[in-house]
């Protein structure tokens, strides 16, 4: 390694080039500083290269089998269906190449430098960057940390041979006959979803009462119901105790109250959370980074830091961790950076599993906005009651409107069903601009969309529907 003596000299120093970092290197490099954006693995992050993007690509590869499959209730019978898992898994890479691609290409198009390789910090304005050619110094006037979360590993399943975090998961060699999930959050059930419609046996072991902790009962009970009729054995209520593994599988043990049990299966995947990168070489604590018990990093309302010219971004810091979170944080801290006035309001942060069906939420749940006060109007209405729902054959789930029964701002809204991921953003968009219930009802959406069923739920909540008798 040949270290270099001088400091070169920049505006601001981004650490990670994930969804946080590369969006802060591009809004900071708009608003005319010197940006250098510094990454040891890929530019991209985990969301690009080994979450958000890759494991939807194969959760879409598997809606083929599956819509193939079901084609016969259009009257469309398709026979000696086959999956080329390798082609799967070049369709998943060619994707992520893409991205990866284009977030580079954008980087040099803003004239954001970048470095592939380590940062840790000499002192609060400088930091050695290096990888195994070279190792400069950099003096900055301000730095962005935006070095993300790892999969959390359990003593008793420690990562290797047939134990996989999600990273291994998505790159298997083969579609395993079964598969262990330990953790029924929307990762470990968007995957196991994902390989059952490839056919693998799939076990979700679950400590809480119902999978998908982070979304109404009511609608992960209909994915559940999904999940069963593909023969996915939901065991909730359990403990993962331990796992032993040889070269032909892995036995996973559990108890359910006092009742010990195992199952066997290829391998097991273990889903139960995130652990920020907050730790090691980086040297946060060298330049005493206030952080919390859990080593997220402590910001104010623009991403500042103890260190006033220190900002942290996305999964270091509290709240979810999510690739969309990240990015608008990125952007408020190269913002306030530059002088502008932005912070975070993460009033409008929407939740999105793609499971089967998929849920989706924003704002407030009906529970959240009675526990803050609100005198609570609902409104729902089902997607079997759609045209276009039922034109795609996906009449499963509902749109839940919530609002506030005085002023009838809309507060919040919960949907689970076909293209949910989708809809959600026209909620997202009415909360932020201050919609009621009437500004949506008023709203001519086109017929015949799934969109009609969110104009319907307002409608419901209003008392006047018009595609749903009320008493
Ligand atoms: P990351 O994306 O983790 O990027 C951090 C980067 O920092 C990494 O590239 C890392 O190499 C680099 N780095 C770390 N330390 C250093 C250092 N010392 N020096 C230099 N570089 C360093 N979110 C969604 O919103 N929607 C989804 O559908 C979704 N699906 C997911 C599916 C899976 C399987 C997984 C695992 C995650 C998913 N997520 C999803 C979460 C999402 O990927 C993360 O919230 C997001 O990537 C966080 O962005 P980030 O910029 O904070 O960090």
């Amino acid at each position: 390694m040949v270290v270099g003596d001088a400091s070169l000299d920049i505006d601001t120093l981004v650490i990670g080039a994930g969804p946080g970092g590369y969006v802060a290197a591009i809004r900071a490099a708009q608003l005319g500083q010197s940006v250098l954006v510094v990454d040891k693995s890929n530019v991209g992050g985990v969301c690009l290269n080994v979450g958000c993007i890759p494991s939807k690509a194969l959760i879409s590869a598997s809606h083929q089998v599956e819509q193939i499959e079901h084609a016969s209730a259009f009257g469309v019978t398709a026979e000696n269906v086959k999956v080329d898992w390798s082609k799967v898994q070049d369709f998943k890479n060619g994707v992520v190449k893409k991205l990866t691609g284009g977030v580079a290409s954008l980087l040099k198009a803003n004239k954001v430098q970048y470095f592939n390789g380590e940062v840790m910090f000499i002192n609060e304005n400088e930091a050695r960057v290096f990888n195994e050619q070279e190792a400069p110094r950099y003096r900055f006037k301000n730095c962005i940390i935006a070095t993300g979360s790892r999969p959390i590993e359990l003593k008793p399943f420690p990562f290797g041979g047939r134990i996989l975090s999600s990273t291994e998961a998505l790159s298997l060699p083969e579609i395993p006959k079964s598969l262990v999930v330990i953790g029924g959050g929307y990762i470990g059930v968007e995957l196991g979803q994902m390989y059952s419609k490839f056919g693998t046996q799939v076990t979700i072991i679950e400590g809480a009462d119902a999978i998908m902790p982070g979304f109404d009962k009511d609608m992960s009970n209909i994915v559940a119901k999904k999940l069963k009729a593909k023969n996915v054995n939901i065991v909730t209520g359990a403990q993962a105790k331990s796992a032993s593994q040889n070269d032909k599988e892995v036995t996973v043990t559990y108890t359910v109250g006092d009742k010990e049990e195992t199952v066997n299966a290829d391998y097991l995947l273990v889903t139960v959370g995130r652990r920020p990168n907050t730790d090691g070489e980086l040297g946060l604590d060298l330049i005493n980074v206030k952080m919390t018990d859990r080593g997220l990093v402590e910001v104010d309302n623009q991403g500042r830091t103890n260190i006033p010219h220190i900002y942290a971004i996305g999964d270091i810091v509290p709240g979810p961790a999510l690739a969309h979170k990240a990015m608008y944080e990125g952007r408020v801290a190269a913002e306030a950076i530059s002088g502008l006035t932005s912070i975070v309001d993460y009033k409008c942060m929407p939740a999105v599993a793609f499971s089967d069906p998929e849920c989706a939420s924003v704002g407030y749940s009906e529970t959240e906005a009675k526990e803050k006060g609100y005198k609570v109007k609902a409104g729902k209405f089902p997607f079997a009651a759609n045209g276009r729902a039922l034109s795609l054959n996906g009449t499963e789930g509902f749109v839940k409107l919530v609002s506030d029964a005085e002023t009838g701002l809309v507060l919040g809204a919960q949907i689970v069903g076909i293209e949910a991921s989708n809809m959600i953003a026209e909620i997202g968009l009415g909360i932020e601009m201050g919609a009621t219930l009437e500004d949506i009802a008023l709203t001519i959406h086109a017929h015949p969309t799934l969109g009609e069923i969110v104009l319907d739920a307002a409608e419901v909540a209003l008392g006047h529907p018009i595609h749903t008798f009320v008493k």
